[in-house]
């Protein structure tokens, strides 16, 4: 008897064995798809529109005149 896992992507039952080619995934699919996500989410900066205005002085560009 093999062990079952869930696929970390959609969940669905994924039977540890041979047979299962792309466990813990239950299809090459869902491993693409965590392996996207979870390459995307390197270059996803989590910053917050409001706290970087809050931070950066309000400087109101001026257009010099010439
Ligand atoms: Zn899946």
């Amino acid at each position: 008897m093999s062990p079952i896992v869930k696929c970390p992507t959609c969940g669905k039952r994924v039977e540890w064995s041979e047979a299962s080619k792309y466990r813990p995934f239950c299809s090459e699919r869902c491993k693409t798809i965590d392996l996207g996500a979870w390459a995307s989410d390197r270059y996803v900066v989590p910053a917050d529109p409001a706290a970087e205005a809050d931070e950066s002085p309000s400087t109101e560009t001026t257009p010099s005149k010439h």
